[in-house]
């Protein structure tokens, strides 16, 4: 995996917040986290949706999607892989349910790269989903998150990722983000808030200190080992 030390994303900068050393397992030594089911099932039902939205059609293409996109690494045992697969098969089709309930959004991107700069930095990312909103105007960004744990609207102001997707936007469509929301497929909820564009010069406030600590390899603290996906594998680690 190549880092360039200039370039920010969502989940480099989530890695140094969550732990310098995380960081540094991921973007310097060039490792992997090992997959999880839940990890696996996730990157499964992503790209299955992906692949649905930018072809089209219905229950059963949605199903071919998520066959040909079906990432099997992680599982203990065939029955395990089995429940999970399972489990990714409803979830798609009470998605498929509850778009045909729905009035149908107009879907603008799907799975949507952009990258914009800011002073030294270049920050790159890719949104889930981006819809039309009519007739109010605007758009709406929508992160799918499959729903394993309780996502509130609270969590949703604070988010960071979905903040840095409402500025690519801005900067680099010049698109005008009205509201934001999580997509909780699991349960086929959905949490929204209007976007605050005043949280704007605090969102660009931590890209810029992270990207510095980045630079000079600030190692001085260390994240949560007990719930730390490489607490096994890391050589500082509190939690082996
Ligand atoms: S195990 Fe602890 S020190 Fe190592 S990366 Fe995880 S949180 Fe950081």
């Amino acid at each position: 995996m190549h880092s360039d030390p200039f370039e920010l994303n969502y989940s480099k900068v989530k890695a140094y917040l969550d732990c310098p050393y995380l960081y540094k397992y991921i973007y310097l030594d060039r490792n992997y986290p090992p997959h999880t089911p839940f990890s696996s099932l996730g990157i499964s039902v992503h790209r299955a949706l992906d692949r649905y939205h930018s072809g089209g059609g219905g229950l059963d293409e949605l199903m071919l999607c998520y066959d040909e996109n079906w990432h099997h690494h992680g599982f203990e045992s065939p029955q395990q892989t089995l429940e999970f697969y399972r489990q990714g098969r409803r979830i798609l089709e009470n998605y498929r349910r509850a778009e045909q309930a729905g009035s149908r959004a107009e879907i603008i991107f799907t799975e949507k790269e952009f990258e914009f700069e800011f002073e030294r930095w270049r920050v790159r990312g890719t949104i889930d989903r981006v819809d039309r909103l009519s007739p109010a105007g605007g758009c709406e960004i929508i992160d799918y998150k499959m729903g394993f744990e309780t996502k509130t609207r609270e969590e949703l102001e604070k988010d960071l990722q979905l903040s840095i997707y409402a500025l690519a936007l801005k900067k680099t469509f010049n698109m005008d983000v009205r509201i934001i929301s999580w997509l909780l497929l699991l349960k086929g909820e959905k949490v929204s808030i209007p976007y605050d564009p005043s949280r704007e010069a605090a969102i660009l406030s931590v890209l810029r200190d992270t990207g510095e600590k980045i630079l000079a390899l600030d190692l001085s603290r260390k994240g949560k080992c007990s719930s730390c996906p490489i607490r096994k594998l890391c050589a500082v680690s509190e939690a082996k």
